[in-house]
């Protein structure tokens, strides 16, 4: 079988195991896991912010950060296709308790300063007051696109304009890093605070990281409790990410695998596929007068996975555990479906 449903069904290697076993642990609530410590060391390192956070998943650390930053019944601007809109099982309202104002931020994903702008609602007697505005990059329903550090600077200074702050989604920010050959850091030099995953294509078993100023970082450790994710011996769990932050590099592989991938199936009758940007391909099946479910399943009986990811969309996802060989098969596997 070859899985592509998605980069968080890598599993981790030898290495990671033995980092897992031979991690030294303490208690994190009590701040005493040597482990989860550098982690998060690392982390802020990373994103050139001044402190981190471990949490168990990407989810969290987002729901977290738009609690951190709001106050109950704020309004927060969220892009129409984000994944903490719809995908997060309503955790701003339910969590919250904030009222989303969506913003259609077109092909990229990305609201323009000017729809920032008008999203804005001033807090009076009547209305709740605009609390934050979350970005996401790379953009996963968009097919993983890379948005580059000067659009994600021109959205948080029209909020910062307006006084919200701006919190980024980078559940796969290192994928944008690789891809753009821009440091991460300089991708979130304007955003108050970011979540990235450590179990997506960096590879580690479970975890992402929060970031952020140091007093943010401390009252959301505070509302990580609160959300039910402080954690013990977490170390155990942290060790692999560790060694995932050192594999960022690797990305590159993924983004060249996709690539082909995406070449491979585009010359395939009745499939339609846009170059990739990242590890994400969007593969449209109407030409082939197939819904992706059906796509999806025409694949699955040739051993290859994918995801549906609208009508006549299916995703195909490339990660560690995938090669240039693999990716070949793929294709020919598809076209075997299509047959
Ligand atoms: C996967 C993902 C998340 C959530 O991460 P989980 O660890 O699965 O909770 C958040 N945002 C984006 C864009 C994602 O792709």
């Amino acid at each position: 079988m070859i899985d592509l449903r998605s980069d968080t069904v890598t599993k981790p290697g030898e290495s990671m195991r033995e980092a897992a076993a031979n991690a030294a642990v303490g208690d994190d609530v009590y701040g005493e896991d040597p482990t989860v410590n550098e982690l998060e060391r690392r982390a802020a390192e990373a994103t050139g912010m001044a402190d981190a956070l471990y949490v168990p998943t990407g989810t969290m650390g987002n729901q977290i950060a738009a609690r951190t930053h709001t106050d109950r019944g704020e309004e927060v601007l969220v892009e129409r296709e984000s994944h903490v809109y719809k995908w997060e099982v309503g955790g701003l309202a339910q969590l919250s308790s904030l009222q989303v104002r969506t913003i259609d931020g077109g092909d990229r994903g990305v609201p323009t300063p000017e729809q920032i702008r008008d999203g804005f609602v001033e807090e009076d007697l009547h209305r709740p007051g605009t609390g934050l505005l979350t970005l996401e990059n790379t953009h996963n329903s968009k097919g993983g696109i890379a948005i580059d550090p000067e659009t994600i600077d021109a959205a948080a200074e029209a909020a910062h304009g307006l006084d919200v702050p701006v919190h980024l989604d980078g559940a796969r920010l290192f994928n944008a890093a690789v891809a753009l050959d821009v440091p991460a850091s300089r991708i979130v030099e304007s955003v108050d605070s970011v979540m990235f995953c450590l179990s997506k294509g960096l590879g580690a078993p479970v975890g992402s990281m929060l970031a952020g100023s140091e007093e943010f970082i401390e009252r959301a450790r505070r509302n990580r409790k609160l959300f039910g994710g402080g954690m013990r011996q977490a170390g155990i769990v942290a060790a692999p990410g560790i060694e995932a932050l050192e594999s960022v590099d690797r990305l590159a592989d993924d983004h060249e695998n996709a690539r082909r991938l995406a070449e491979g199936l585009d010359a395939l009758d009745g499939l339609s596929v846009q170059p990739p940007e990242t590890n994400i391909v969007l593969v449209e099946t109407s030409d082939a007068e197939m819904t992706a479910e059906e796509f999806c399943g025409a694949c699955e009986t040739e051993d290859v996975l994918g995801s549906e990811f609208g009508e006549t969309v299916a995703r195909f996802c490339t990660h560690r555990n995938v090669d240039g060989e693999d990716i070949e098969e793929t294709i020919a596997r598809v076209e075997a479906a299509l047959a």
